[in-house]
């Protein structure tokens, strides 16, 4: 008996610490992990760098045009989980608050999703993958046999990753994280282009009171149960 790779879809709120768990998950199964809002954050990235977007505002034109000339991918080097814009390794400069400030009016645009989502369902491939993001149950992988929506407490999240970006060296008032987080989860909810959404068929994880390592437990055990539901000869 063997057991069948599976494709597992984590989505949810804002800093719920999704990619905390999709990559544990992924290294706990041996799986691949793919971060797919770094994908989002690397094309806004580009789009400051290239002055089509500022002061909360995207030129969105520009960008759609320029899209051709953006590559994403992930660097094998650390183990596929850096992300590489053009071959530059933007790993660090991709969690800014400049970058997150921006990244959900980049990800409202019809033409990045389909650029991304194109990716995303290529990287994915034959299966095997712990996949993170805020569509990946309901548009990118639809037929994962594992789905995961993430949620917690506003004020808990904001505690995380305030305290995230102190250590990262990328300071910023609780404030401003409080906002950002709530201004996210507001436009990535209600956006016309594969919003965030619950799928009936997701696990909910509210981790409010959880550790990183009880989620995981959690989760672990929701993707025995799937797989060797899946068990094949
Ligand atoms: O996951 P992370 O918080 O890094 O994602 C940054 C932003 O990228 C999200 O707030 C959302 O606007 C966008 N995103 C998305 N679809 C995904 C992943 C991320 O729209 N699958």
């Amino acid at each position: 008996m063997t057991e069948r790779e599976i494709n597992i879809a984590v989505d949810g709120h804002s800093s719920t610490g999704k990619s905390t768990l999709a990559r544990q998950l992924a290294e706990r199964l041996r799986y691949r992990y793919i971060d797919t809002g770094a994908m989002y954050r690397a094309v806004t990235l580009y789009a400051l760098n290239a002055g089509m977007a500022g002061e909360g505002k995207v030129d969105e034109k520009s960008l759609v045009a320029a899209l051709p000339e953006i590559n994403i991918d992930f660097d094998a080097a650390h183990g596929g989980n850096h992300t590489l814009l053009n071959g530059v390794n933007v790993e660090g400069e991709i969690r800014a608050m400049q970058v997150s400030n921006h990244v959900s009016h980049v990800a409202k645009i019809a033409e990045v999703r389909k650029k991304l989502r194109e990716l995303q369902q290529e990287a994915a491939g034959k299966g095997g993958v712990v996949m993170d993001g805020r569509d990946i149950g309901s548009a990118v992988l639809p037929d994962a046999e594992l789905k995961i929506f993430m949620t917690a407490d506003p004020e808990v999240r904001t505690e995380r990753r305030y305290i995230e970006l102190q250590a990262k060296g990328n300071p910023a008032t609780r404030a401003a994280v409080r906002e950002n987080i709530a201004e996210r989860d507001r436009i990535d909810t209600g956006r016309k282009e594969n919003p965030l959404v619950r799928v009936p068929e997701a696990r909910l994880l509210d981790n409010s009171s959880l550790t990183p390592e009880e989620q995981l437990e959690i989760a672990a055990r929701w993707a025995r149960e799937v797989r060797s539901g899946l068990k094949e000869a």
